[in-house]
């Protein structure tokens, strides 16, 4: 068993937390230091799960369902696997210098192995507060809509998704500005999950291409079609 600075990090989290939805597993990270994406976090979880290291159970959250991971009781297999990697370099190792180790601080590189990560995309760029909007507000902006709005209609686009370049960022989904799409169940031969066109949303695309030009894998794009009567 071998586990990367940032997924020890993780499990070390999930245990303290016994179980949490990847959202909660990032902000317990982040107050002990390690910023992290949500996107990164998710996608470790899940390849931790899809490894046998965590659980992963399904539940409704806000019309939708998420994920929320559970710790398993990975220790004596861990410990096992590092007795054996000690032995494999080394060969036999006396137990008073394993006991040293153990008694002694960790060093600083240990806690420098997780680097920080760039600002979130929400950070960055912090939705603004909604202001309440007066009647007299709306009725001038009601003023403003073209009386020939009913000849204009909107675009429709249709939505392909080419899975196997997707590499589960999220940034499609969360921007579409009508909540065209959501994640699927299903993953990508590197196990990713990809977008699909969420159930009941099969017209509401308005081919505004915001999915295809955030995508960073080029693995989303749309195409117009003739909106249907
Ligand atoms: S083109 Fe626009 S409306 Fe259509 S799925 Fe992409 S982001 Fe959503
Ligand atoms: S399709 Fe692109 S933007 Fe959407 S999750 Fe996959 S990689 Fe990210």
């Amino acid at each position: 068993m071998r586990l990367g600075p940032l997924e020890t990090r993780i499990v070390g989290t999930l245990r303290n937390m016994g179980s949490a939805p990847a959202r909660l597993v990032r902000d317990g990270l982040r107050e002990h230091g390690t910023k992290v994406t949500y996107a990164t976090v998710s996608t470790v979880l899940d390849r931790l799960h899809a490894r046998g290291l965590i659980g992963r159970e399904k539940e409704d959250f806000k019309g939708r369902f998420r994920y929320v991971y559970r710790y398993l009781d990975i220790k004596e297999e861990f410990l096992k696997s590092i007795v054996d990697d000690v032995r494999l370099i080394f060969g036999d190792v006396d137990i008073e210098e394993i006991e040293h180790h153990l008694h002694a601080r960790p060093t600083k590189a240990v806690e420098a192995r997780v680097e920080l990560e760039p600002p979130t995309f929400e950070e960055t760029f912090p939705r603004p507060s909604i202001e309440p909007v007066s009647r007299e507000t709306l009725y001038l902006e009601s003023l403003r809509s073209p009386v020939n709005l009913s000849r204009f209609p909107s675009p429709r686009g249709r939505v392909y998704v080419i899975r196997e370049r997707c590499k589960e960022c999220h940034f499609c989904w969360e921007l579409c500005p009508l909540d065209v799409l959501e994640i699927s169940d299903d993953v990508n031969s590197r196990g990713y999950r990809y977008p699909k066109v969420r159930k009941g949303k099969e017209d509401a695309c308005v081919n505004c291409g915001m999915c295809r030009d955030v995508c960073p894998e080029f693995a989303i794009y749309t195409l117009e079609v003739e909106a249907s009567a």
